[in-house]
């Protein structure tokens, strides 16, 4: 099945002009889960209706630590099924690679050629990463100008609108920072100042109540099997003081009861008052909450499962939205070098 860019008479790419641009990615280090749909993809469903959004597979991103263990171009087929199996529509958004548009590797040059090391050092994830990881002198520029790459990705499509959490929001004023000494620099407004699209994101623990983490391996996957599904829901920690069925509960301390929240809107008074008054057993409690995600989740597994048997089609989605990304990309990118006076 071909996906059919609308084109101009001359062949170029119809570019959607009216509405403003968004640019948002995901690092392809494999399956997404619940944490992503709920932080991201959720939202972006809701915005391919009213954005230009472009949605990068950040391939170049996944690099940005132990780049030789990973198998980052399998990852980016994941990735992309991901996308696809939520509700993202090609036909509404451009997917594509980051590492396929060569413009990405060239202005992430260029923008470093005028960030300051100091406003990278100061960054706070930068600094959380290198004491977690306890990288020591074996930090690399990478690492250090991750930054540099994101500003790149926003500020390569002209995106004026880019949709993150509160808790993103200095990375976003780094982004702000590079782009105005740029067009100071060298005199000319080439790049638009990104502008945060602030987006109210619920809190979701991992299944034993701390945070979610690839490395707790407490996560629920987009593509979890129905019987996985029941297995994690099933061993999740609940409120340690009940011991029978009628003990009095307290779902505030229960993280069955915190997905309750998001995943059982309609049944959470019923829920939580059912706990305290001992009226309804924990299993009971958990296969409620195991129907609710199975119902989320059952489409995105079943579609993705179609998909995967369609690799031509996934290759037809990302060579079309690398033909759109590049050819904005282009354009930006020869601004860029006029202003710089560079070749
Ligand atoms: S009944 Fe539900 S909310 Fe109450 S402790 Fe058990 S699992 Fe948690």
């Amino acid at each position: 099945m071909k996906i059919r860019p609308q084109k101009t008479e001359d062949g170029n790419m119809i570019i959607n002009a009216e509405k403003r641009r968004i640019l948002s990615g995901m690092r392809p280090t494999g399956k997404l889960h619940l944490g992503h749909y709920l932080g991201a993809l959720k939202n972006w469903i809701t915005l391919q209706n009213e954005y230009d959004c472009f949605f990068e597979i950040a391939d170049l991103h996944a690099l940005t630590e132990n780049a030789e263990k990973k198998d980052v171009k399998s990852m980016s087929f994941e990735l992309t099924l991901d996308y696809l199996s939520v509700g993202i529509d090609p036909k509404k958004a451009t997917i594509f690679v980051q590492s396929e548009v060569r413009e990405h590797s060239e202005l992430h040059l260029l923008l470093s050629m005028i960030t300051p090391v100091s406003w990278l050092e100061r960054c706070p994830t930068y600094k959380d990463q290198v004491s977690q990881l306890n990288l020591g002198p074996n930090v690399t520029y990478g690492l250090l100008g991750y930054p540099v790459l994101m500003t790149t990705d926003i500020v390569l499509y002209k995106s004026d609108r880019v949709p993150i959490g509160k808790d993103q929001l200095p990375h976003l004023e780094l982004s702000r920072e590079i782009v105005r000494r740029f067009n100071f620099l060298f005199n000319k407004d080439v790049f638009p100042e990104p502008e945060a699209l602030l987006t109210e994101i619920p809190l979701l623990s991992g299944l034993d109540g701390r945070k979610m983490s690839k490395s707790y391996n407490n996560f629920i996957l987009l593509s979890e099997e129905e019987k996985d599904l029941w297995e994690k829901i099933r061993n999740m920690v609940t409120d340690p003081a009940r011991i029978k069925k009628d003990d009095p509960g307290h779902p505030d301390i229960c993280t069955v009861y915190s997905y309750h929240k998001i995943f059982s809107l309609n049944e959470c008074d019923e829920i939580e008052s059912d706990c305290k008054g001992g009226n309804i057993g924990c299993v009971a409690c958990k296969k409620k909450l195991f129907s609710n995600i199975e119902t989320i989740i059952a489409p995105f597994r079943e579609k993705r499962k179609k998909l995967s048997l369609e690799p031509d089609f996934i290759e037809d989605i990302l060579s079309e939205g690398r033909k759109k990304a590049a050819e904005i990309a282009g354009k930006t990118i020869a601004e860029v070098k006029e202003a710089i006076k560079i070749r």
